[in-house]
């Protein structure tokens, strides 16, 4: 029998803000440029350094809710005072082609994922304590200090969700939650 492709399939990455995904999934693309990382739509503005299409693509409420209105959005969903979602088209597009497709996504969107997809392998990233990822949050310096606080109170309950996902990575070393990553997705580390 020939063994499934694990490799070019969609791979869901939830947790919470300041846990690392950024970070991880930047390490990850460089190692496998083939990995297509889905780019969001989301209303929140651009943080400095932001590119539209390459980080974001950045919307007006209005604009959001016509992509919403035009089923445009594979998943989307409400993370502290903004909308973020899913282009569905382009993920549509890599998955037919074969190519690995990557989602960094929140807690409810995951969730809506898993039951419009759910062949997908949702990863859960853990950080090593609710201190250290304050200490992350804190440390990144991107945010203002309410939406420091909302983040930090939307971890706690995404955090309470881990037991839905296929398998939960902590990122304490980042090499070592790298590896976990690549050996979950089957991708050869080299
Ligand atoms: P997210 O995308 O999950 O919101 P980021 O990737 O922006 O998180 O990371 C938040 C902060 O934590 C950044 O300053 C990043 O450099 C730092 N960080 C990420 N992974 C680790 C790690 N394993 N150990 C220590 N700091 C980390
Ligand atoms: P940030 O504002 O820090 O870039 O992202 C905030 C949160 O929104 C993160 O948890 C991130 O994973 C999530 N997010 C980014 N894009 C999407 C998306 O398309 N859909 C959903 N549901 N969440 C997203």
């Amino acid at each position: 029998m020939v063994p499934p492709d694990t490799s070019a399939r969609l791979t869901v990455l939830t947790g919470p803000s300041g846990v690392g995904k950024g970070t991880l999934v930047a390490r990850l693309r460089e190692r496998h440029p083939n990995l297509w990382l889905s780019v969001s739509a989301t209303t929140r503005s651009p943080r400095s350094g932001e590119e539209e299409g390459v980080h974001y693509f950045f919307h007006s409420r209005a604009g959001f809710e016509a992509l919403v209105q035009a089923d445009g959005l594979l998943e989307w969903a409400e993370f502290a005072g903004h909308c973020y979602g899913t282009p569905r088209q382009p993920v549509q597009e890599r998955l037919a082609a074969g190519v690995p497709v990557l989602l960094e996504i929140e807690l409810e969107g995951a969730r809506q994922v898993r039951r419009s997809l759910p062949d997908a392998l949702q990863i859960f990233l853990a950080p090593p304590s609710l201190e250290e990822l304050e200490r992350r949050i804190r440390g990144r310096g991107t945010e203002a200090e309410e939406a420091i606080q909302r983040r930090l109170a939307r971890a706690r309950e995404e955090l309470d969700a881990q037991s839905e996902f296929d398998a939960v990575v902590v990122n304490a070393d980042l090499d070592k939650a790298l590896s976990e990553l690549e050996r979950l997705m089957g991708m050869h580390s080299h």
